[in-house]
């Protein structure tokens, strides 16, 4: 190989990072440009995992790391699929790995889902998250129930930052105008509902307890709820995590309410039917489910009973969706695009040449974020493996100019490193002053003016 291999990694959240991290570490010589619709990178790191999770979102120190390394270079505010086709892609570098995460939610499919007032979970995060995309949404907080449709991880996350104080909200960099909205809300019940039983929830335990130490809000669970039947008690014995939120649930169930502003209330074996509402949401219509086995898991098998629980605001939180670009094979049932432990593969098992997936949009949008390492390294080993067979190999015409002077002849305003972190240096000394790790940039005016006034200042 004459000069070092080129690879395009498309979106910039864990996956890419990790995939990014895993290539600039070979053995091989090999040079990444990261490619990101934003002019922001890391993905849920910053737009997803919720502000009052600091911790979590220290992992951007090691992406930080990663974008330090020789070879290493990101486009920010360049979307493929727009600025930049697959075709262009593959003309432009050796191989190209999209991570560009799952970028739409599930929907219930039920009758008033799109009355004003029926969010999906996906918009409130990115909202309170500061994603430009969805900074002209108006939620209107002010009602007296609100209802979270799902029990994984993200529905406690919509229903814990709903239940957030204003004390709790200011160290966090959840954004102003949510901050103001959150902490004014006169949301007094906050009901998540789950389809299937109490050990059938995919909430990891960790953020289940949370649920019991907020300042502002009771946690509720009937203990009725959590009498097991005999496949779901079964099921406990391989399967820790149910057994430790089981173990939570208890202590919930077990306590007394104290008192404080906000119920939040824990449900299950409940499906949605209904949403109801002349000119919002007024009500929704639940079904009662029981669990039966099939094919070897417990499905939720809807019963004839029905209730109605008046409401003025539901949020779905039924999982993440991935949507696909029209040149890449794509399976529809699973939302990710057609892959074989990374590489892309036509419906024949074909390598789709030069391309590869990690993440979300090749495994389906599930695991922490740890996960996706793994999953980031095992594709990064199959392109690796391609290029020892002799599979995959540098291009004599494919050099590192090729693609700015293709960016510019499209007028695209990139958002190079610099540029981002003079956004990031922005952000974080506004909140310096304030006590909060950053304050957010929530438009893309905003975004890209901080970006270039730096890049403008050093050239
Ligand atoms: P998830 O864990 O897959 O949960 C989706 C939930 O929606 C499940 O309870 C599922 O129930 C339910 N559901 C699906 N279709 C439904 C329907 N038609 N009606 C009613 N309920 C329905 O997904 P997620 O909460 O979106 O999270 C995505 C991933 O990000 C997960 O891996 C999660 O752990 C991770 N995450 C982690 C953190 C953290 O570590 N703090 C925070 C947020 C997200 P069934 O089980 O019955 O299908």
């Amino acid at each position: 190989m004459s000069g070092p291999l080129r690879v395009a990694v498309v979106g910039s959240g864990p996956a890419g990072f990790y995939a990014a991290g895993a290539l600039l570490d070979a053995e091989a010589s090999v040079e990444v440009d990261m490619i990101e619709r934003l002019p922001t990178p890391w993905g849920l790191v910053r737009l997803g995992v919720a502000p009052d999770h600091p911790k979590l979102k220290t992992v951007s120190r090691a992406f930080e790391r990663i974008a330090l390394k020789p070879g290493f270079r990101f486009f920010g505010n360049v979307e493929v699929g727009r600025d930049l086709s697959h075709g262009d892609l593959t003309r432009l570098y050796d191989a190209v790995i999209y991570a560009f995460g799952a970028q739409t939610d599930r929907r219930l499919g039920i009758p008033g889902e799109d009355l004003p007032g029926s969010w999906s979970a996906t918009e409130l995060v990115a909202w309170y998250n500061g994603h430009p995309d969805f900074q002209e949404l108006e939620f209107d907080l002010n009602v007296e129930r609100a209802v979270v449709i799902g029990n994984g991880n993200v529905a406690l996350d919509v229903a814990r930052m709903l239940a957030l104080t204003p004390e709790e909200l200011a160290p966090t960099d959840t954004t102003d105008p949510a901050i103001e909205a959150i902490g004014t809300s006169t949301i007094k019940d906050i009901v998540v509902v789950g389809r299937r039983g109490p050990a059938q929830a995919s909430w990891t335990t960790q953020e289940l307890k949370e649920l019991g130490e907020l300042a502002g809000a009771d946690v509720v669970v009937d203990p009725a709820e959590l009498d097991l039947d005999p496949a779901s008690e079964a099921s406990l014995e391989g399967d820790t995590n149910a057994r430790r939120n089981m173990e939570v649930l208890r202590d919930f169930a077990a306590r007394e309410p104290t008192g404080k502003p906000v119920t939040l209330r824990l449900r299950f074996l409940a499906s949605p039917i209904a949403i109801h509402g002349d000119e919002r949401v007024g009500s929704i219509e639940l079904v009662r489910n029981r669990l039966e086995e099939q094919d070897g898991s417990l499905v939720a098998v809807p019963t004839d009973e029905r209730e109605k629980l008046e409401c003025g605001l539901v949020f779905r939180s039924v999982g993440y969706r991935g949507v696909g670009l029209p040149e890449l094979p794509f399976e529809e049932g699973r939302g990710t695009i057609r892959n074989e432990l990374g590489r892309v593969v036509d419906t024949d098992g074909n390598h789709v040449a030069q391309s590869y997936c990690a993440g979300w949009i090749k495994r389906g949008p599930t695991g922490i974020i740890g996960t996706n390492k793994k999953d980031a390294t095992e594709t990064v080993a199959q392109l690796l493996d391609d290029v020892h067979e002799g599979r995959l190999s540098h291009r004599e015409e494919v050099t590192a100019d090729a693609v700015e002077a293709l960016l510019a002849e499209r007028v695209v305003r990139a958002v190079m490193y610099p540029g981002w972190t003079s956004i990031d240096e922005h952000e974080r000394a506004s909140g310096e002053r304030l006590g909060r790790p950053r304050v957010k940039l929530r438009t893309w005016d905003e975004l890209l003016e901080a970006a270039e006034r730096v890049a403008a200042e050093r050239a």
